[in-house]
């Protein structure tokens, strides 16, 4: 009876979600009178602008079977932001992100999340250390349990799967280089992360 054809109705099926119509939210980190971390050359910019343009080509590469919107935070609390999230009811949000640290040797990729995130957590982070073509680096999925944790009110305030990412370290010449170099790759493999989490039961 047509059942199914409705626009924006996520129909669940055996094994998870189907991909038709799947809303995700990918959500910019920080804002834009506070821009987060910085990313040395030859990334050369600001979390903000560095994930504001990601957040353009991933929605761009989900392509017309998800529905995506990108999200800010500015002018407005991380709690503020996450409550109009919610009220679109997203299947799947990600907050983008990249690390940084004093020591300019550290490197690597991490995925935080709330405890039961952490399929999704799990699968987006193998996908972009292959992504990103790392040998070594992978440090992990990082579950977030005390409230003053980098990133807890984020990874809390939804009801769908919902992760924050750090793909790598700005403060790191290499990282830089690596992610710039394997961007398209990233994307790709990140893109079918979220199409394999779909398929998981
Ligand atoms: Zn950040």
């Amino acid at each position: 009876m047509g059942a199914g054809k409705d626009a924006g109705v996520v129909t669940p099926r055996e094994g998870g979600l189907m991909a038709q119509n799947v809303k995700v939210s990918l959500v910019v980190g920080h804002t834009s009178l506070s821009p987060g971390a910085w990313a040395v050359e030859p990334v050369g910019m600001y979390e903000y602008k560095f994930n504001t343009a990601l957040a353009e080509h991933l929605s761009t590469m989900l392509g017309p079977e998800f529905e995506t919107t990108i999200y800010f935070r500015d002018n407005m609390t991380i709690r503020e932001a996450y409550h109009y999230i919610s009220l679109w009811k997203p299947d799947m949000s990600m907050e983008l992100h990249f690390n940084a640290a004093t020591d300019p040797n550290a490197y690597g990729t991490e995925t935080l999340c709330a405890p039961r995130s952490a399929a999704f957590a799990g699968v987006i982070q193998e996908a972009m250390c292959k992504g990103l073509g790392r040998d070594k680096g992978n440090r992990g999925v990082k579950t977030l349990i005390a409230p003053e944790e980098r990133g807890f009110s984020s990874v809390y305030s939804l009801k769908c799967p919902n992760i924050l990412i750090e793909p790598f370290f700005g403060s790191n010449t290499r990282d830089c280089e690596l992610m710039l170099k394997n961007l398209e790759r990233f994307c790709v493999c990140l893109v079918d992360g979220v199409k394999y989490y779909l398929t998981l039961s």
